[in-house]
């Protein structure tokens, strides 16, 4: 079995810097995704949310991010990830969702499910974790929590402004998006993307 330099388990922005920096350094580096396609987290935003909603994207190595535009962010970030993955020939498996990892001798082993059910294991002299937070969205409390009327919604599962105009809300986010501060709530939603 090959034995990898680098497994770097995620290829969101983090996982495919790390992987660019790797190569580039000459370490045959695998990158093990859970996702179908390529965008990390991005791919799973909801579809008002725009280029010209977004923060601002940081650039990848060496490739500039897509400018602000009315085009969907969950479209073009996934593109321009794609895109990165073809030109800077990174090898990059998916779906695989790596389950377990394990010592063996002074190597790791790395095991995973693929997207056909199949158990798959990998050996690698050492590893990056860069599977992010978009899968494992955390609540925080907050008073009237449990009083509030209105739907409530991490933004892991935030639907659009579109799907919640003319209803109570109170949208959770964690990053420095244009709308996320740390809690909104309100009955006539501002457009936040
Ligand atoms: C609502 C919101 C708005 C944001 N807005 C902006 C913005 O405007 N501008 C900006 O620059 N940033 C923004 N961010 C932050 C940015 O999206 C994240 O910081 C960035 O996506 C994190 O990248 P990442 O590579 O760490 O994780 P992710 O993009 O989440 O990638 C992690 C990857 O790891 C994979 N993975 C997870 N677990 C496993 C496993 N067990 N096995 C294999 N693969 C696995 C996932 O499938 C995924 O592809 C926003 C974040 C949120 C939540």
């Amino acid at each position: 079995m090959q034995v990898w330099d680098v497994i770097v388990v995620g290829a969101g922005q983090a996982g495919l810097s790390a992987a660019h920096h790797l190569k580039v350094r000459g370490l045959e580096t695998l990158v093990l995704d859970a996702n179908e396609a390529p965008g990390g987290a991005w791919q799973h935003r909801w579809d008002s949310l725009t280029m010209a909603d977004v923060h601002g994207v940081a650039d990848l190595p060496d490739a500039s991010a897509p400018p602000t535009s009315r085009e969907r962010a969950n479209r073009v970030v996934p593109g321009y990830f794609a895109d990165y993955e073809r030109r800077q020939d990174l090898q990059v498996r998916r779906p695989v969702r790596v389950d377990r990892v394990e010592s063996v001798g002074d190597l790791l082993e790395v095991s995973g499910v693929a997207g056909n059910g199949d158990e798959q294991h990998w050996i690698t002299r050492s590893l990056v974790n860069a599977t992010g937070t978009w899968d494992r969205p955390f609540v925080p409390h907050y008073p009237g929590i449990e009083t509030f009327g209105g739907e409530q919604f991490h933004t892991a599962d935030y639907p659009g402004w579109n799907t919640c105009a003319a209803s109570a809300y109170s949208l959770w986010a964690v990053a420095p998006a244009r709308c996320s501060s740390s809690a909104r709530s309100g009955r006539s939603p501002r457009r936040c993307g």
